[in-house]
């Protein structure tokens, strides 16, 4: 597999302008202003008025589904291996969400492992909302050591009605054995906390990091633009060096309820100060989403999508005036570097093929995933083993 991509506008994700990108196996392998390579095995694609982009991260997705809070028939589906492609979604974590009793770690890892083979980049994080977390082993640190996908804990859930309600001491010995248990695999052991709507937000997290050594990085927390209230919380606590995890899947309800759009949140991070390298995006996909009536009366749930991600990063860039290279950073770079994935989220010689061109309206044209093209004008470019 050899594939030269002439001519693109490269956000490798900061402006590289007009550049070539040659592509060999798995593989990126330059990125010049003019390759010239031609043979039987060389398949040469004209980028000529797109930008070329990361393939995207999606640091959480319920891949086998989710929800179940309003009882058993509203338990969502799985994710599909087409919707996430022609998402420009090419590296993704799937993780348990409320329910951690009929979703298991095991078919966790069979749907991750099934992703992995259509061509994408999917990985775990073991654990569960609740605290003892499940893990397949006796625990986490036998998880991150012996089973390859994964690579962190969570999302274990802090400040909601829907957790444990975990002391700082509980949390503070998950993250300590996840962090130990990244240090001896090799992998991040990122501790990815799902922040609720209580006061006491992120205060739990900050008080650990204030009173022992763990590096306020090792932890990702999620849903931070929820409420406004957590939202300027999260601010601060990314200007003190944090991470801080926008969710793009939302309703229009919940817009109206005081949840911060992520494409206007960014613009306000960003115009608060906050380094763009702290702030990351995922969708949620496939977790449930309360949907109202006219009248604001519950009528249902909805399904999260994949396909959001891009979506708010493009509203920041068309609707928001952020520039393209944050906008991508925050679905490419950030979220890669966060989970210590270092293959992935940059163009870059060495670095996975992993790649997105986008139209000029910044909507998914063709993907690249591990070298092999998944999706070409905006279809996709392979049959899956599995009929849908
Ligand atoms: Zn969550």
């Amino acid at each position: 597999m050899i594939t030269l991509i002439k001519n693109a506008d490269v956000y490798a994700p900061a402006a590289l302008g007009k550049r070539d990108i040659l592509l060999a196996g798995e593989r990126i392998v330059r990125i010049a202003p003019d390759i010239q390579l031609t043979g039987p095995d060389v398949t040469v694609v004209d980028g000529s008025g797109l930008v070329a982009a990361p393939g995207f991260v999606d640091s959480l997705v319920h891949i086998i589904g989710g929800g179940g809070e309003g009882g058993f028939r509203t338990r969502t589906p799985e994710l599909g291996f087409a919707e996430t492609a022609l998402a420009g979604v090419t590296t993704l974590i799937g993780v348990l969400g409320t329910d951690a009793v009929t979703r298991t770690l095991t078919n966790l890892l069979a749907k991750a492992s099934a992703l992995t083979e259509e061509g994408l980049s999917c990985y775990c994080h073991t654990g569960s909302y609740q605290i003892p977390v499940k893990t397949l082993f006796a625990s986490v640190q036998e998880d991150l050591i012996l089973i390859d996908k994964f690579i962190g804990v969570g999302e274990v859930a802090i400040a909601d009605h829907r957790s444990s309600q975990p002391t700082l001491n509980e949390l503070k010995k998950l993250a300590a054995e996840a962090r130990v248990g990244g240090m001896l695999a090799g992998k991040g052991g990122i501790v990815s906390v799902h922040v609720g709507d209580a006061p006491e937000g992120l205060s739990l997290i900050e008080k650990l990091v204030e009173e022992s050594d763990i590096p306020i990085t090792q932890f990702l927390p999620t849903h931070i633009n929820r409420n406004r209230r957590l939202f300027v919380t999260a601010l601060d606590y990314a200007r003190h060096g944090g991470y801080i995890d926008f969710t793009t899947s939302t309703t229009p309800e919940l817009l109206a309820q005081g949840e911060v759009k992520c494409s206007r949140g960014l613009k306000e991070a960003l115009a608060a100060g906050v380094p763009v390298t702290q702030i990351t995006f995922s969708s949620d996909a496939n977790a449930s989403l309360p949907r109202f009536d006219s009248d604001g009366n519950f009528a249902g749930l909805g399904v999260g999508r994949i396909s959001s991600l891009l979506d708010e990063a493009r509203d920041a860039v068309l609707g928001e005036g952020v520039a393209l290279a944050d906008a991508l950073q925050v679905i490419t770079a950030n979220p890669a570097r966060a989970l210590k994935l270092s293959q992935k989220g940059e163009l870059a010689p060495g670095k996975d093929a992993d790649i997105v061109l986008l139209d000029a309206g910044l909507r998914v044209q063709s993907v690249w995933a591990r070298g092999r093209r998944l999706v070409a004008d905006g279809a996709l470019a392979v049959t899956p083993l599995l009929a849908s």
